[in-house]
């Protein structure tokens, strides 16, 4: 069995979505193909929450209307037949007559979840009417009914697979499966999601869950490159990465990989294809156990919008349990740490969630001076840099000899070296490091 996952831009316009089929190739095969929604679906769909929200129904109307005429457009295209265009209005008709009927005074979270919730079972079904219209056999499975998270909102994959085992199962004599990525049940059964992007976490889970041959992710580029091919010049696609440095990317290259995706096929060793849609030929990036290269540095990557956190104490010399404490503060506003670097008398530390930034200023106050730097890059570097191997990180260093560097973070695994530095000097890292390494 393979699962293949489609993105958002894939299944993007009618052409797009009848093209799948060149990549899918129904056959002898099993397959589940795990659609996104239509891009900017999702984006509408949260818009349209935020005018419920605050009460403009107005606007919400609006945005509603907008979306639909897109749809509409969509229908007339994507189908031939009269009986296709009819079955499309209709579906079109319900989703959108129950997105509008949550324009009543109170509008929670939850409702908010179920309206993004839409655009998957729109994207899914609409394919699978299509692939009906065509004459190509497929079951549709309502990803509600087997992904589930639990109460902290992780993925629960022995129910998944018991799930979905039993529904493939049940339809035995079908080889091609369409569901939802993205959305699942949580622990009260309401409808929730896997957070934005999470279509790729959706193939990623149930590759794990039923123990698959592989799983594929297709995108609009030809796997994850070596350095951001927006700003560097000669970046080139990773042919092959190990789990652990997938994982260590995973959170950097978040637009092409949601970055818990590689967890679950990892923990029960499912290869990952990250593959391009629009050059279907193209060999992409292999994410499997095996392959890494010894002292060998395999990509550049750099994540934006980041906070540091320099708490400085001259209780900590020599103290135990000071940082237990730092980090409580953290966790009681559910904020995540990225990186860290300590010295006697002082922790750095860095976010990219300020929600709650003030209220942890505050807290941390109680233990020592506090200074925060805002617009911060991290750039980290990751290959493999075990034990045996040397010089990288004087290498690295070298690159950035002419910037400042905030914080530096090695060692913390085999696989990667950190460095925060200003946002305005990210480019010519990123560039001075391409130079250096490759
Ligand atoms: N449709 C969702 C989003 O836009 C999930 C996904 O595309 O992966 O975030
Ligand atoms: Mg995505």
């Amino acid at each position: 069995m393979k699962i293949l996952k489609f993105g958002g831009t894939s299944v993007g316009s009618p052409e797009r979505m009848k093209k799948l089929l060149d990549i899918i190739q129904p056959g002898e095969e099993k397959q589940i193909v795990v659609l996104s929604a239509v891009a900017g679906t999702t984006n509408a769909l949260v818009e349209i929450s935020q005018a419920f929200t605050t009460g403009d129904k107005r606007k919400a109307e609006a945005l509603i209307k907008g979306l639909r005429v897109k749809y509409e457009e969509f229908v007339e295209e994507l189908f031939v037949s009269q009986e296709g265009k009819e079955n499309g209005k209709e579906l079109i008709d319900y989703h959108f007559n129950f997105i509008h009927s949550f324009a009543r005074d109170l509008f929670t979270p939850i409702e908010e979840r179920v309206i993004l919730a839409q655009g998957e079972l729109l994207s899914t079904t609409l394919y699978y009417f299509f692939l009906t219209e065509i004459g190509v056999r497929s079951k549709l499975l309502p990803a509600l009914d087997f992904m589930k998270i639990d109460e902290d909102n992780e993925p629960t994959i022995d129910f998944i697979g018991e799930h979905l085992s039993a529904m493939l199962a049940a339809s035995n004599d079908h080889q091609l499966f369409i569901t939802q990525g993205y959305i699942c049940r949580n622990a009260f059964g309401e409808i929730d999601n896997l957070r934005r992007g999470g279509s790729d976490y959706t193939a990623s889970l149930i590759g794990a869950a039923i123990r698959a041959d592989e799983v594929q992710i297709w995108t609009d580029i030809d796997g994850m490159h070596n350095n951001d091919p927006r700003i560097v010049k000669g970046t080139k696609p990773i042919a092959h990465l190990t789990f652990d440095e997938a994982a260590e990317l995973a959170y950097f290259g978040a637009k092409i990989l949601h970055p818990q995706s590689v967890f679950p096929a990892q923990r029960y060793n499912i290869p990952v294809r990250l593959l391009n849609t629009m050059d279907p030929e193209a060999p992409g990036t292999l994410i499997s156990k095996e392959g890494a290269v010894r002292g060998e540095v395999r990509s550049i990557a750099a994540k934006d919008g980041i906070t540091a956190i320099r708490i400085h104490s001259s209780r900590m010399l020599l103290a135990f349990g000071f940082l237990r404490k730092v980090f409580e503060v953290f966790e009681r506003y559910k904020t995540p740490i990225d990186m860290i670097t300590t010295s006697e008398v002082a922790v750095s530390l860095t976010v990219d969630d300020t929600r709650f930034l003030s209220d942890i200023e505050r807290e941390l106050k109680d233990f020592g001076s506090v200074e925060v730097d805002v617009n911060q890059t991290i750039v980290c570097v990751v290959g493999d840099f075990s034990l045996n191997t040397h010089g990288y990180a004087s290498r690295v260093l070298d690159a950035v000899k002419h910037i400042p560097v905030r914080m530096i973070s090695y060692g913390g695994s085999n696989f990667n070296i950190s460095l925060l530095v200003n946002a305005d000097d990210k480019i010519e890292v990123l560039r001075s490091l391409h130079n250096r390494l490759f």
